[in-house]
């Protein structure tokens, strides 16, 4: 069963201290949802969880499974089963989506033991079917002239497909209409199971109906500040987090 112990993170972007001493464990079945203002260090933290070059780690450790994350190059990190789902997904021109997950696919599995066609194409046809996605998108350019909605559930798609140990899923509601974040969180929840465990990271609570985290954590100015059960989402939608920032002495 997966396991990624975040501790004591600490985290700079271009001389600037983001992170600040973040700490977070997650666990094969479970789903955590992280929340918090903007600006706080959300997006941070997944892109240093997958070892974007800008976010300059300075002290803390990341262990996926007991082997150390921040060891690893970018591709590695996804090799060993971490998996994120942007907010801005970005599109790869001259690839094909089919091409493209195949690759990803068979880079996880190692050499001699690569998906057959007839497999890949059958389990791809069946997670679109779940996320709704018409038989084009699988021959078009990563996410070339995808909508934003496209592009979120072209995202799923590639978990359902990659099945992560660790998957992280940062703002994938936002720009998303009730109907497309309905689906998304159908095709998340449809993984649900032991062999991956899920930080869904998001600005509101919103998100958080259609997927039901089992932990909810507040992050503010780079650490997290409480955690709870989805009581805690449910009190942050009704009374948001000035009652936060009071307890903690937080002006701003
Ligand atoms: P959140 O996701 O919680 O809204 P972010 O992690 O995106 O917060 O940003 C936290 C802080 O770090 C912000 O002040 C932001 O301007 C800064 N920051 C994040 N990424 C970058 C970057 N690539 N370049 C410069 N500043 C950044
Ligand atoms: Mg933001
Ligand atoms: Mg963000």
């Amino acid at each position: 069963q997966p396991k990624l112990v975040i501790d004591n993170l600490h985290v700079s972007v271009e001389g600037k201290e983001i992170l600040k001493g973040l700490s977070l464990e997650i666990k094969g079945g479970e789903v955590h949802a992280i929340m918090g203002p903007n600006g706080t260090g959300k997006s941070t933290l997944a892109s240093s969880l997958m070892g974007h070059p800008k976010y300059t780690v300075n002290s803390g450790s990341v262990m996926l499974n007991g082997e150390d994350v921040l060891a690893m190059k970018t591709d590695e990190r996804a090799r060993k089963g971490l998996f994120l789902a942007m907010q801005y997904p970005s599109e790869i021109s001259g690839v094909t989506n089919t091409d493209f997950l195949r690759s990803a696919i068979n880079a996880r599995r190692g050499e001699g033991n690569e998906i057959s066609l007839i497999k890949f194409v059958r389990e791809m046809e069946q997670k679109m079917k779940i996320l709704e996605m018409d038989e084009s998108f699988a021959q078009r350019y990563v996410n070339e002239g995808f909508s934003g909605g496209e592009k979120k559930r072209n995202e799923i798609l590639q978990m359902m497909m990659l099945k992560p140990q660790i998957a992280i899923l940062d703002e994938i509601d936002s720009g998303l209409d009730i109907d497309a974040l309905r689906i998304v969180a159908n095709g998340v929840n449809e993984m649900k199971s032991p062999e991956m465990g899920v930080l869904v990271i998001t600005h509101y609570q919103r998100l958080l109906n259609y997927i039901k985290p089992d932990f909810v954590h507040v992050m503010m100015q780079g650490r997290i500040v409480r955690s709870g059960g989805p009581e805690l989402a449910e009190k942050l939608e009704a009374e948001g987090y000035d009652w936060i920032k009071e307890e903690l002495g937080i002006v701003d």
